[in-house]
């Protein structure tokens, strides 16, 4: 069937409109007043990205107008929550800029709420502020549209375009329009990644009538990752996926319930058992345990190490915090601002907080850069501020000229959150545009080979699909091809099994991730049989595609670094302690796609702030 094909040029090209592709596209205006910026987004922008979920707090503000904290507090913060491994020029960068952005998000109307004795922004935690989240999307999507050329809305994007002279230089995007199924080449100078991060590699808890029902936001679906790892972008951290300690079956987040209603965790028997297992961990880890607060990762093994013992299920005591009725109103208000599904599960349940302390679990893993953990692409750091060698040209810009990213797409910076996502947008889009400027006669050429040769690849699964479906035997199993459903579920049983989620205690080693890594191959190989009987299953298709990479990025770096170093998220079981003499830096990689071989490397962590 012959397809429309539109062509789109532009000097900056933003690819997704969340929280970081907003940032940017808001930012690329600001500094470039008469450049053409385009954002594309597979969803509209207006409702899109991980924070279409809802949010009732904004998870990274200083209050340095307050006092409240410094920048160089953040990076200390984030340091210890990842057990000394972050970035930390790229953490102080955001951190310095995000209390200004946060201003501009209450001057576009936000509201923020403000305690009513000081008039300061209303504390949920040390770096989160408390919002009413329903307009912060709408808000943020707004400025943007406002400052963009053009934004493209329903578009897919599912490869970029490089430079035909120049291998390692970005050329633009290609995608398609996942409702009249249109082909779009956008030719561009620069290009920001801003495609959020990874849910649905790891097989979920909810599985069957429940499998949408993830903590990271299902449509986020590993493209933040995939599109520069495709375009042999250096990766970096991707071993460090997280795991969350959540309210069970609903994935209710328990921050407010920790830091606001000062609820706190036992065992099945009412003990505290935090406490008992801090000498064990302290031999897996050392000095680590000792730090306030106890990194993340180190409470989800105390967590999994009782219930393995036999003492679960944790619970949350909520009984006596939901006895003050204000304390009772702004715990269900939480979730019907954040995560409806879990007050549902409640009530379904039988489950009232003030009568019966509720169960937590832990979920399957996620990859993304943006929370408390710092997977992504190895980017430039500021001028300012970076040693020399995490410096390589424009701010944020990663190892392809060219192409920068935000958000969730950069590695090494973890806890921005939203607020820190749509910064990071801004940083990257002024160094976008500089970039530009600086080179106003470098045009970078497309082949037309090239996006015909794509153009043919996007398509192919629902040729597959036009094809084969007169063979299916039973149901919906075909000899010709798979479908998108049954591609995901074997990927996320192969990372769940070998790459190591939820049913395998998350507990790995070389020989387990070495037969990932070769299942993962004959998934790949399959991938060209994908079939997708409509528009909205070819989307599905090259979700699929895009974690698959993503896939195989992890556990390439999962094989690499030998030695547990967040237990609780994840564990080689062959070197089970952490080992700072060897490890105690990052871990790159580089996919190459004619041949298909990942190269590894270490990277020094420098730690500027004391
Ligand atoms: C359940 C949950 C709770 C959270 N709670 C908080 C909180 O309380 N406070 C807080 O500050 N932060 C919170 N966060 C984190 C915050 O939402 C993220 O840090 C932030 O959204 C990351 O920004 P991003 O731009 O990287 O990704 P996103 O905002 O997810 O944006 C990515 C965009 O890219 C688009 N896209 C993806 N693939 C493609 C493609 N191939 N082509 C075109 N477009 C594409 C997506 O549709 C999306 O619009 C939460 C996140 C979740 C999921």
């Amino acid at each position: 069937m012959s397809r429309k094909t539109v062509f789109v040029d532009s000097d900056i090209l933003v690819v997704g409109g969340g929280m970081g592709g907003c940032g940017a596209t808001y930012e690329s205006r600001y500094w470039g007043r008469d450049l053409k910026i385009v954002c594309v987004e597979k969803a509209n922008i207006e409702r899109s990205g991980a924070v279409a979920q809802g949010l009732y707090a904004i998870n990274c503000y200083m209050g340095m107008q307050w006092n409240e904290n410094q920048p160089e507090d953040h990076v200390r913060y984030a340091r210890n929550d990842l057990m000394g491994l972050v970035r930390e020029d790229l953490g102080y960068d955001i951190a310095r800029h995000v209390d200004a952005t946060v201003h501009k998000f209450e001057e576009w109307g936000l509201p923020i709420m403000k305690d009513p004795k000081t008039g300061k922004y209303q504390r949920e935690g040390k770096w989160q502020i408390m919002i009413h989240g329903e307009s912060y999307k709408p808000l943020v999507a707004e400025a943007a549209r406002k400052a963009a050329s053009e934004v493209y809305n329903r578009i897919m994007v599912t490869h970029l375009l490089m430079d035909s002279k120049r291998p390692n230089r970005v050329a633009g995007a290609v995608g398609f329009n996942v409702r009249n199924g249109d082909f779009y080449v956008f030719r561009a100078k620069a290009v920001i990644v801003a495609a959020g991060g990874a849910s649905h590699i790891f097989k979920p808890r909810a599985v069957g009538e429940g499998m949408g029902r993830t903590w990271y936001a299902p449509w986020s679906s590993a493209s933040a990752y995939a599109l520069p790892i495709l375009a042999g972008a250096k990766m970096t951290q991707m071993e460090n996926r997280i795991v969350l300690t959540r309210f069970k079956d609903g994935y209710g987040p328990v921050g407010a319930y920790f830091l606001h209603l000062k609820t706190y965790t036992q065992n099945a028997y009412g003990q505290d058992y935090e406490a008992f297992w801090r000498d064990s961990i302290e031999k897996m880890v050392g000095d680590y345990v000792n730090h306030h607060p106890v990194p993340t990762c180190l409470r989800n093994h105390a967590l999994l190490e009782e219930v393995k013992a036999g003492r679960g299920p944790i619970r949350m005591v909520t009984k006596e915090a939901f006895k003050d009725p204000h304390k009772e109103t702004i715990g269900w208000e939480n979730f019907l601002g954040m995560t409806i599904g879990q007050a549902v599960v409640w009530a379904s349940q039988n489950i009232d907080p003030k009568e019966i302390n509720p169960e937590l679990t832990t979920s399957e893993p996620y990859v993304m850069g943006s929370h408390a953990t710092c997977s992504g692409a190895w980017a430039s750091g500021p001028e300012d501020y970076a040693p020399a060698e995490y410096q390589w040209g424009y701010n944020r810009m990663m190892t392809v000229e060219g192409l920068f990213g935000a958000g969730d797409t950069i590695g090494g910076t973890a806890h921005k959150f939203s607020s820190g996502s749509f910064t990071e947008g801004r940083i990257a889009a002024k160094a976008a545009v500089k970039y530009v400027m600086e080179r106003s006669n470098d045009r970078p050429e497309v082949s037309e080979k090239e996006y015909e040769q794509l153009r043919a690849v996007v398509y192919q699964p629902l040729e597959n699909y036009r094809i084969g479906r007169n063979e299916i035997v039973a149901g919906t199993v075909s000899p010709s091809y798979i479908l998108p459903l049954h591609g995901l579920q074997r990927l996320e049983k192969i990372m769940d099994e070998y790459v190591v989620g939820i049913s395998s205690h998350y507990t790995t080693n070389e020989p387990l991730l070495t037969r990932g890594l070769e299942l993962l191959a004959m998934l790949k190989e399959d991938l060209s049989c994908l079939g997708a009987p409509d528009l909205h299953q070819l989307q599905r298709a090259w979700e699929l595609q895009h974690r698959v990479l993503a896939s195989e990025c992890v556990t390439q770096h999962t094989l690499f670094r030998q030695e547990t170093r967040w237990p609780g998220y994840y564990y080689r079981a062959d070197h089970p302690r952490l080992d700072d003499k060897d490890w105690h830096c990052f871990t790159l990689s580089r996919y190459d796609r004619q041949t298909g071989r990942w190269e590894m490397e270490k990277a020094p962590v420098y730690h500027i702030i004391d």
